[in-house]
């Protein structure tokens, strides 16, 4: 594969960084961002700040009030019915809310609300408080709870349950597991606790090893090789999640290394706190697809970025769109104006998820019924975008096969439908 990879120590020296970048690092890097905590528990929560995360707190503001849930809805119906290939959602991220209660309670951890009804609504508060603080309490809750192999297992299997519930003919999950080692468990541990969920799936599933790209360049590297030792065994891909600005993906052109030279799939968030150029930029080191990846938008209207579409289609990337998770993050204004929109009918191959399905309080079928009535994109379009996921799917060639047919169909079953599509 011939792609340009950028010189880290550039990308180093355009950003905000200062550590010291030649030989190993034997400690975390300057963070630009956080002053020295010693609390293990905020510490935990830092290290797994999701995505945006830079000036988040003022973008976090004004956020929107959930959209409607009307069950008597039409656009709701209609999302049911549709199947779905789910690529981006997290597992720390998206536990049912009676399960994530029983955990803490079989932990002996306090619950920050006594039962499940009050304790979805203390997340629903949350993803709408337009508090960076408030949205990484539930993390800290979350990895918290699930620190046990057992709790891995359901956690994962649920997962799973619930997006093929949701239509779902194929689905990948993410998660950073060196997150538990805090807790007692360690990285092989727990993707082996979570694959073991995920092989119970009624479909077929795969599981995407995170680094966190705000850690040292050694710590993104042990997570690749975590990764690239449960290859062919249910990890599918690799991913740098956390906070984007100021920290390129370039950083850890190590790790990357070792996962293009094993043929394992590569995913990168991007394009969602920084800028559409690091979308291309995570191409070139080697991402077949982009978490987020929405601020490719910017060149649709800047002639001098209007060759980064361009080089999108003509690679073929492909973006993990998470509509909802972009307006409680400031990423987007609201699912009327989110860039899944333009995106999609300028021809950028993308597709639609949940990303944190707890902390935004989602579901899949919810974030389909939301663009079908927000925006001009029809259940063709949902249709389509679920076939390009299949397609980018870091599954085995007769998964994806078998996720493809089943969206056909549909398709081919689906008369009713005939509304013409937004685009294409
Ligand atoms: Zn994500």
């Amino acid at each position: 594969m011939n792609v340009a990879v950028p010189d880290p120590m550039t990308e180093h020296m355009n950003g905000p960084m200062n550590g010291p970048m030649n030989g190993p690092m034997t400690g975390p890097m300057t963070d630009p961002m956080t002053d020295p905590m010693t609390d293990p528990m905020t510490k935990l929560v830092t290290e797994h700040m999701p995505e945006p995360v830079t000036e988040p707190v003022t973008k976090l503001k004004n956020v929107p009030m959930p959209l409607p849930m009307n069950i008597h809805d039409t656009h709701l119906a209609a999302a049911r019915a549709l199947p779905k290939v789910l690529l981006h959602e997290h597992l720390d991220g998206g536990l049912r809310v009676p399960t994530l209660l029983a955990l803490l309670q079989q932990r002996g951890l306090a619950a920050p609300a006594p039962d499940a009804a009050s304790l979805a609504a203390w997340f629903d508060a949350n993803a709408h408080a337009g508090s960076l603080e408030k949205y990484l309490e539930g993390f800290a809750l979350t990895v918290a709870a699930m620190a046990t192999p057992e709790a891995m297992r359901r956690v994962a299997l649920e997962a799973a349950q619930d997006a093929f519930e949701e239509g779902a003919v194929l689905a990948e999950f993410r998660i950073a597991p060196l997150l538990f080692e805090p807790h007692g468990v360690s990285g092989e541990a727990a993707v082996e606790a979570l694959l073991q969920g995920l092989a119970d799936a009624p479909m077929p599933c795969g599981l995407i090893i995170c680094g966190m790209r705000h850690e040292p360049p050694e710590r993104t590297e042990r997570a690749a090789r975590l990764a690239l030792r449960f290859q062919g065994q249910g990890v599918v891909g690799y991913d740098l999640a956390g906070a984007e600005f100021g920290f390129p993906a370039a950083l850890h052109s190590r790790a990357l290394g070792l996962v293009r030279d094993a043929g394992l799939g590569l995913t990168l968030h991007a394009g969602e706190a920084d800028a559409a150029v690091r979308v291309l930029q995570a191409a070139r080191l080697g991402a077949k697809r982009i978490g987020h990846g929405v601020r490719l938008v910017d060149a649709l209207t800047d002639p001098e970025q209007a060759a980064l579409i361009d080089e999108a289609r003509a690679l073929n990337l492909h973006l993990e769109v998470c509509p909802t998770s972009n307006v409680h993050t400031g990423a987007a204004a609201s699912i009327a104006t989110h860039p899944i929109t333009a995106l999609w009918q300028a021809g950028v191959s993308l597709s639609y998820h949940t990303d944190n399905r707890l902390m935004s309080c989602i579901t899949l079928d919810g974030e389909a019924a939301a663009l079908l009535r927000h925006t001009p994109l029809r259940a063709a379009d949902l249709l389509a975008m679920a076939r390009q996921a299949a397609l980018h799917s870091f599954l085995p060639a007769a998964a994806k096969a078998a996720a493809t047919a089943a969206i056909d169909r549909y398709v081919t079953g689906a008369s009713a439908d005939t509304a013409p599509a937004a685009s294409r």
